[in-house]
C-alpha cells in the first residue's frame, strides 16, 4: 500500500489511532493486508467528531469483529472503524438498546443472566451486534431482523439517523443497511425467559455446532447463501466441489459451505476457491451461487 497517512491528516479525537494497521490476525480467515489507518472512537461523540471534521476524500471502512469478510492481499485504503469501545446495553421493560461494537457472546450472556430472551439463537455466531444487523445474522428458523425494533448511526458524514425496522427492507442475510451509514446502537424486542431454559437452549445449539461445523478452524462460516429451494452445501458436494482447493485455501471437511485457510492462504487463494466453485455448481445444477461473506478492501 503506497499511501502512508501521518496524525497530523486526521482530525483530533480521543479514540485511538493505529497507522499501518495490520488486519490479518484479526480476520477469521487469517488473510489479508493492511489498512492505512485503523480508528477506534472513544465513544459516539468522538465518532461523530471524526466524521464531520475528516477529510471529504478520506475513504471509510467499516469493519465489525472481521467474522464474515474476506479481506484484500492489498489491504484496504483509507480509514477503516471498529467500534470496539461501544459496548453498552441498557434494558427497559420490553426491549434493549444494544450499541453496535457490543459481541454477540457478551450480549446474550448479559441477556441470559437477567432472565430476558432476546437472540440466543444466535449464541454461536461470532460476530458484533453491528455485524449482525447489517448482514441479518440467523439460524434456520431465526434472523436478528425478526427481533428488530429500530437502527440507530451516522453516515459518513456525520449525520445521525434512526431507521425503523419497516423502512430497512431486511431479506435473508441482508439488513438492507446503506452502505455510508456506520450502525452505532440498536432496539431490539425482549422477553422475560427462565435463565436455565435459556442456558439448555444455548448448550443445545453449541453441541450441534461442534458437529456439524469446522469450529476452532480459520472461516468466516458460510461462504455462500443458500438459494431459495436449495441448500448450498448440497449443491457444492453435488457438484463434486466438497475436496477442492487452491493454495492454502480449503473447503472444509465438515462442512462443504465452509472455506477454511489451512495455514499460508492468500485472499487470492480463496477468490479463485471461490470462483470454481460457483462455476461447477452453475454448470452442474444450474444455480447461480451468491456469496454471503463480503470482500472488502482493494485491487479485488
Ligand atoms: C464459525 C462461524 C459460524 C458462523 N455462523 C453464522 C450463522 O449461523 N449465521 C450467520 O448469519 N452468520 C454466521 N457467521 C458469519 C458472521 O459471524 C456473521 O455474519 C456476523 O454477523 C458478522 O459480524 P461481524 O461483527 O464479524 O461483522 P464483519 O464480518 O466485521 O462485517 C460484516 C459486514 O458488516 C459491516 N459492518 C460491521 N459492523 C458494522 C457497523 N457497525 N455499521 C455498519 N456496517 C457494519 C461490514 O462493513 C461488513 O460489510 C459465522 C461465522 C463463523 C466464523
Amino acid at each position: 500500500m503506497n499511501i502512508k497517512m501521518q496524525r497530523n491528516d486526521l482530525p483530533k479525537v480521543r479514540g485511538e489511532y493505529l497507522f499501518d494497521y495490520a488486519l490479518r490476525s484479526q480476520s477469521f480467515f487469517k488473510v489479508g493486508g493492511n489498512c492505512n489507518v485503523m480508528f477506534i472512537p472513544a465513544d459516539v461523540d468522538d465518532l461523530l467528531q471524526f466524521l464531520t471534521k475528516k477529510s471529504q476524500d478520506l475513504k471509510i471502512t467499516m469493519l465489525g469483529n472481521m467474522s464474515n469478510i474476506l479481506i484484500s492481499d492489498y489491504g484496504i485504503q483509507g480509514c477503516a472503524i471498529q467500534l470496539k469501545n461501544l459496548n453498552k446495553i441498557d434494558f427497559s421493560d420490553n426491549y434493549v438498546e444494544v450499541q453496535a461494537g457490543t459481541l454477540l457472546s457478551k450480549f446474550i450472556s448479559t441477556c441470559t443472566k437477567k432472565e430476558v430472551s432476546c437472540c440466543e439463537k444466535l449464541c454461536c455466531i461470532p460476530g458484533t451486534i453491528g455485524g449482525a444487523i447489517f448482514m441479518n445474522a440467523g439460524i434456520p428458523g431465526f434472523e436478528i431482523s425478526d427481533v428488530l425494533i429500530s437502527v440507530s448511526g451516522v453516515n459518513f458524514s456525520g449525520e445521525k439517523r434512526t431507521f425503523a425496522k419497516d423502512e430497512l427492507n431486511v431479506t435473508y442475510r441482508c439488513g438492507n443497511i446503506p452502505n455510508d451509514f456506520i450502525v452505532t446502537s440498536v432496539r431490539l424486542k425482549t422477553f422475560s425467559k427462565d435463565t436455565s431454559q435459556i442456558l439448555n437452549e444455548i448448550k443445545e445449539l453449541q453441541a450441534k455446532r461442534l458437529k456439524s461445523q469446522p469450529i476452532g478452524q480459520a472461516t468466516c462460516g458460510s461462504t455462500f447463501k443458500n438459494p431459495s429451494g436449495a441448500r448450498a452445501w448440497e449443491l457444492i458436494k453435488q457438484a463434486g466441489c466438497d475436496k477442492l482447493s487452491v493454495g492454502g485455501a480449503k473447503v472444509s471437511e465438515k462442512h462443504c459451505n465452509f472455506l477454511v485457510n489451512t495455514g499460508n492462504a492468500k485472499a487470492s487463494d480463496f477468490v479463485k476457491l471461490i470462483d470454481i466453485i460457483k462455476s461447477k455448481v452453475f454448470e452442474q445444477t444450474g444455480y447461480k451461487l451468491q456469496e454471503e461473506i463480503k470482500r472488502i478492501g482493494d485491487k479485488w
